[in-house]
């Protein structure tokens, strides 16, 4: 959090011009639960922003209260609170009218002292929450009616997106290589699901119902998520909706071509041609095109059953129906001995039910975001493999230390071999380059924001 260390390299060494009355302040702030004093000698008071002469009678336009109040300006805020502070500015003076006897210069000193002395946390002020970003701006310049709050004029999140956008790709607009896709796509897929065809060695049988071992996982996600996955109106799964009507075998499910298409798709959007071809998914035409496509593959010699034997150990959410489809038969492999290869598959079935239940809790506005971007469902993939993993590493932490998941989560794997997988490396799961995506903006936007965008649909907060 940039803010909170802000205050150690203030005031700036390049002023930028010569202002009068410079007062001198004395601060004392806590961070990173130190006690910073502040002189300062050089600052200025807050006069020298009198809102009137800088922005008229109200603040329009970021660009030029950044080219005022932003960064290597007298208070030399970051970029993210001079962002910060150009709404709350824009709140003080769109309101105050109803803000009785408010003094403007003021609460802008107060706003200035609190935001760039690092004394808030901007993330923690969502300003897309226009009640509580109301209340908060009244509560820091110290205004005693927040009541008020919820009655006055607050930006809406429509106004916010472009300024909290991050700067993601913008989708190419070539168009789709239809050449490049004649030449190469049926080769480069056929052998990727060759390659991966679960169809050979041994195979070891998990016998337990992964009801028990569902739940287990529901129950703790619903805790780890809270209070996000709590804030969802309408939960496909909940307490009172059990999780049991939901839960699928495949393992004789009947396959149909629809099915089969859609796992070819989804499986030739993860090949690196496809970005080479400019395909993108925001393109109906392009759809069209890769579905065509590989519904004519389905019709070559073995590779319907190649599909099907990919599709019997794939454990998908339909997006629709939600419902989780989960395999039993997993594959073993020479050097596992039995205990140990029903540990390993036990632990797979957790890490598909943790990767499936956040489909279940993704917020269809989110989902909806696939519409609108290239690769967009793989990047609602990235970002359901990036929290299931976090999911699946919370569980494997607590039983690594026999903690009180082991038996709830064990099945009917040995203790021992459970624990012991548990404290190993955790395997890398699927849409590698989908889900290192889906991390960096999640390192850059920060957990509340990647939650609040995948659990509540808040998806500009990710820049989507
Ligand atoms: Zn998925």
């Amino acid at each position: 959090m940039p803010g909170n260390n802000r205050p150690l390299n203030w005031p700036p060494s390049a002023l930028p011009i010569a202002r009068s009355n410079p007062i001198q302040l004395r601060r004392q702030f806590r961070s990173n639960h130190k006690t910073f004093i502040v002189d300062n000698q050089l600052a200025q008071q807050v006069d020298q922003f009198d809102l009137k002469d800088l922005f008229g009678s109200e603040i329009s336009n970021f660009e030029t209260a950044n080219h005022v109040i932003g960064v290597g300006k007298l208070w030399n805020p970051t970029a993210e609170q001079t962002r910060w502070l150009f709404w709350a500015l824009k709140f003080l003076v769109g309101n105050k009218d109803r803000l009785n006897g408010i003094d403007v210069k003021t609460a802008t000193k107060s706003l200035f002292n609190a935001v760039c002395g690092g004394q808030i946390r901007m993330r923690a002020v969502d300003p897309s929450n226009e009640r509580n970003f109301g209340r908060e701006i009244l509560r820091i310049i110290g205004y005693r009616q927040q009541y008020l709050a919820g009655s006055l004029v607050a930006p809406n999140r429509m106004e916010l997106a472009p300024y909290y956008a991050l700067d993601v790709e913008a989708p190419k607009e070539e168009p789709l290589d239809v050449k490049l896709l004649d030449e190469r796509l049926e080769t480069e897929l056929i052998d990727l699901m060759k390659r991966h065809d679960p169809g050979y060695g041994e195979s070891v049988q998990l016998t337990h119902d992964p009801l028990a071992t569902a739940k287990a996982v529901h129950r703790f996600a619903r805790d780890y998520f809270r209070p996000y996955i709590a804030a969802i109106v309408t939960l496909p799964v909940t307490l009172s909706q059990p999780i049991d009507q939901r839960l699928r075998s495949l393992d004789k499910e009947e396959f149909k071509d629809p099915l089969r298409i859609s796992l070819l798709f989804n499986r030739a959007q993860g090949l690196p041609l496809l970005a080479d071809a400019h395909f993108n998914t925001a393109r109906v035409a392009d759809h069209k095109n890769l579905e065509g496509r590989v519904a004519l593959m389905l019709e070559k010699g073995g590779v319907r059953e190649l599909v099907d034997r990919h599709l019997r150990v794939t454990p998908r959410t339909g997006h629709t129906q939600k419902f989780i489809a989960l395999q039993s038969v997993f594959q073993k492999f020479k050097e596992q001995k039995v205990e140990e290869a029903v540990a390993a598959a036990q632990w797979q079935r957790i890490g598909s039910i943790s990767h499936e239940l956040m489909h279940f809790y993704c917020h269809h506005g989110f989902e909806a975001k696939q519409k609108t971007v290239q690769f967009g469902q793989v990047i609602i993939e990235g970002f359901t493999e990036l929290l299931g993993a976090e999911l699946y590493d919370k569980l494997r932490a607590n039983v690594a230390m026999s903690g009180p998941l082991t038996d709830s989560l064990r099945g009917e794997a040995p203790v021992k071999e459970f624990v012991r997988l548990a404290q190993g490396a955790s395997s890398k799961g699927g849409y590698e380059a989908a889900t290192e995506r889906a991390r960096k903006i999640y390192q850059k936007v920060g957990k509340n924001n990647t939650w609040a965008a995948y659990f509540l649909g808040k998806a500009e907060l990710v820049g989507l």
